[in-house]
């Protein structure tokens, strides 16, 4: 038999044990809502990380295929439409020095009688020369044309015509003998956007692959 101090005894130790308990589930509680608080914020964290990663993709396809077209080979001697480095006359490239000026457009390399092709769907305007008083006039020729809504001159061609559209890869003339003006120059065509800009950003939208594979058929 209990005496009624001992159930009371008992039922303290009893209350007091429980008391225990509780506080050790509170803590086992806090515990598990710490790793689920972990895991969400990881799991937050990662669908952070996705998201960023989608709108990155997104944007990178949209500015890859912003321009909506691709520089096509100017010249099969030069597939993947080359700038001129530096020869003893000069470098080919945007702004270069050219004496008291500078270079208002880029050079292509292209070797003499090279066949010159359409590097994008274009309408020819004009005929464009680039000597004013005559001179040179081995390779005095070339024409003005737009494309993509920008305007364009090409140099030290024999065109084929001097107006109307032609499609990307037609035949549109033939390099000029530039090493009879220039002896030792690295031959070229000159591409200068008008205004005079740099029209490079128009080049590098060229796909080097489908230009080595239009030029693998022609010279
Ligand atoms: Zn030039």
């Amino acid at each position: 038999m209990l005496s009624k101090n001992g159930i009371y005894a008992w039922l303290l130790a009893a209350e007091l044990q429980a008391i225990k308990c509780r506080a050790l589930i509170r803590e086992q509680c806090k515990e598990t809502d710490h790793q689920l608080t972990g895991h969400t914020d990881r799991l937050l964290e990662a669908n952070m990380q996705a998201v960023v990663f989608l709108i990155s993709a997104v944007l990178a396809a949209v500015i890859s295929s912003s321009a909506g077209y691709q520089f096509g080979p100017l010249c099969c001697s030069n597939p993947t439409n080359a700038i001129r480095g530096s020869d003893i006359f000069g470098e080919g490239r945007f702004g270069a020095s050219r004496g008291s000026r500078k270079h208002g457009g880029v050079d292509i390399k292209c070797e003499d009688g090279s066949k010159v092709y359409a590097p994008l769907d274009m309408t020819i305007t004009r005929q464009s020369i680039p000597y004013r008083y005559g001179t040179k006039t081995a390779i005095n020729n070339g024409i003005a044309f737009t494309a993509e809504g920008m305007r364009f001159k090409l140099w030290y061609i024999r065109p084929t015509k001097f107006s109307g559209t032609v499609r990307k890869g037609d035949l549109i003339g033939t390099m000029l003998s530039m090493q009879s003006v220039y002896s030792g120059i690295t031959s070229h065509v000159h591409l200068e956007k008008d205004p005079k800009t740099d029209p490079m950003h128009v080049i590098n939208t060229q796909d080097t692959a489908a230009n080595r594979a239009f030029c693998s058929s022609r010279d």
